[in-house]
């Protein structure tokens, strides 16, 4: 199989191709092209190009072209979402959910406005403020949900009346490529571009000129390259990065009763979604109770290929982050951790990691302080909620948390903890309206809704001085 980029309407291969693995099987199973400079420079040209017109259309015409945008990929959810499962790993029936939610995503973008703001009405002047968008975006996605990350990305980006160039991930190019190329017939020419290639790719696009904003998801690690690459111009950033999620359970919480839940928020497309559960704090005296439910929960876990139809678990996404997550568990197994449950590659073909429960883990192990993003749950015990408390916050990232128990005693709680959203009795409850973002090294801006919209704009005054002209 072949993958196509898209620019100004037009399908694009290439002179130098990526290979592209299906995670289940380690194998490779299609191809697409790794965007030289000059491809990335006809991208964003063709956006650029598009940028005046598109901004132009009013705010009616925009929503319904991004309707038909939702309409044309419900319309090919089933082939989108197997490519999905094939580049990423995910079983079937959650690409399906992955495609079905990013169709639904640009409906209900569509239903977002962007009205002008009256300031001063009165015998002096008249100021009202409208928002305008930045111009071309660099759309840049991660691996972990290939379409719905950029779609989150997309939609507000167009309706706001920028022109975007999509930069998908080398490990999971497919289905983002597939989307741009069926855009084509639906958006006027260069207002979707798509660009295939890694870090070199994604540089040339952060770094070229005529790009006025960059959205990006995915490590900290690049987000800091982008923000340093974007800092040379002082061009527009929104940063969605990693979290290490803690998940706090109160004293006295029926801890069997929850374990199902908390195992399902952790293990989540295999550990690989951001808002995750990473680490459980758990009274001392409740530790080893919550650890055998957690591992009864991973007994039931059918681990398998996301075509069968049986697969509750896929495999990661990749060799390398299957070692990464290996060599934590390990590192923590070397620091006195014990796995009570998994901790193991299988012996089958495929980047497959067995859910793993892992406890006894003394203070500051890398899995309590790094993302594991994999399948892994580090069970940890404490001895005081304000100790509970000072570990969950020491970590740099500050996405997510959650707190479980009494929901007054979960409150109070829930104000200690240092992240962009906690929940109370639930965790990685995403919703469209509901504004997303990290604190620390998380992130920088905000997703979703009417507030991430706004991250697609800039605020423009409008001041007339009342009374006859000077
Ligand atoms: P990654 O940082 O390896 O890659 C993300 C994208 O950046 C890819 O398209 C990659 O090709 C591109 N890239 C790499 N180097 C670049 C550079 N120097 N300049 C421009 N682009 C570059 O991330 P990943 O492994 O695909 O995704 C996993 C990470 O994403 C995890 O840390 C996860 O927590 C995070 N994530 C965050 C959110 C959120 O909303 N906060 C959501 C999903 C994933």
């Amino acid at each position: 199989m072949l993958g196509h980029m898209t620019i100004a309407g037009k399908p694009v291969a290439a002179t130098d191709w990526t290979e592209v693995e299906n995670p289940a099987r380690a194998e490779v199973f299609a191809k697409v092209p790794s965007a030289s400079g000059a491809e990335v420079d006809a991208a964003v040209s063709a956006a650029a190009d598009a940028a005046s017109d598109w901004a132009g259309l009013s705010q009616p015409e925009r929503q319904n072209l991004l309707r038909a945008c939702g309409d044309a990929l419900a319309g090919h959810l089933d082939d989108v979402a197997e490519l999905v499962t094939q580049e990423q790993g995910k079983p079937l029936r959650d690409a399906r959910a992955e495609v079905g939610l990013s169709a639904d995503w640009f409906h209900r973008t569509a239903e977002l406005s962007l009205e002008p703001q009256e300031y001063v009405r009165d015998d002096t002047a008249h100021i009202t403020a409208v928002r305008v968008p930045h111009g071309p975006v660099a759309a840049i996605a991660p691996s972990n949900f290939p379409i719905i990350l950029a779609v989150v990305k997309i939609a507000p980006a167009l309706l706001a009346g920028n022109t975007v160039v999509l930069k998908p991930s080398p490990l999971t190019p497919l289905s983002g490529l597939r989307m741009a190329e069926m855009f084509a017939s639906v958006l006027p020419s260069g207002v979707l571009n798509a660009v295939s290639g890694g870090a070199d790719t994604g540089t040339a696009l952060v770094t070229h000129p005529d790009i006025r904003m960059v959205s990006f998801t995915g490590s900290d690690t690049t987000g800091r390259a982008i923000a340093r690459a974007a800092s040379s111009d002082l061009r527009h950033v929104v940063l969605e990065l990693g979290g290490n999620d803690a998940c706090l359970i109160l004293p006295g919480t029926d801890v069997s009763a929850v374990a199902p839940a908390v195992f399902a928020a952790a293990m989540r497309n295999c550990g690989q979604f951001c808002a995750a559960v990473k680490r459980v704090y758990v009274p001392r005296d409740q530790a080893a109770q919550l650890a055998d439910a957690l591992a009864a929960e991973a007994d039931s876990v059918v681990l398998g290929d996301g075509l069968e139809s049986m697969t509750d678990l896929g495999p990661l996404v990749s060799g390398d982050q299957r070692a990464k997550v290996s060599a934590l568990v390990a590192a923590a197994v070397h620091a006195g951790g014990r796995v009570v449950r998994g901790g193991q590659a299988p012996q089958r073909p495929g980047y497959f990691f067995t859910p793993t429960i892992v406890t006894d883990l003394p203070p500051g192990t890398a899995l309590e302080k790094e993302e594991q993003f994999g399948p892994v749950i580090p069970v940890i015990a404490y001895d005081s909620v304000p100790e509970a408390v000072a570990r969950a916050n020491d970590t740099r990232f500050g996405l997510g948390g959650s707190v479980w128990g009494s929901v007054e005693a979960a409150r109070a709680v829930a104000a200690g903890l240092e992240c962009g959203t906690v929940w109370i009795n639930t965790h990685g409850d995403l919703r469209y309206d509901v504004p997303f973002g990290g604190h620390g090294q998380s992130g920088v801006g905000l997703e979703y809704g009417y507030w991430g919209l706004l991250e697609y704009t800039r605020v423009k005054v409008l001041n007339v001085a009342e009374g006859p002209a000077a």
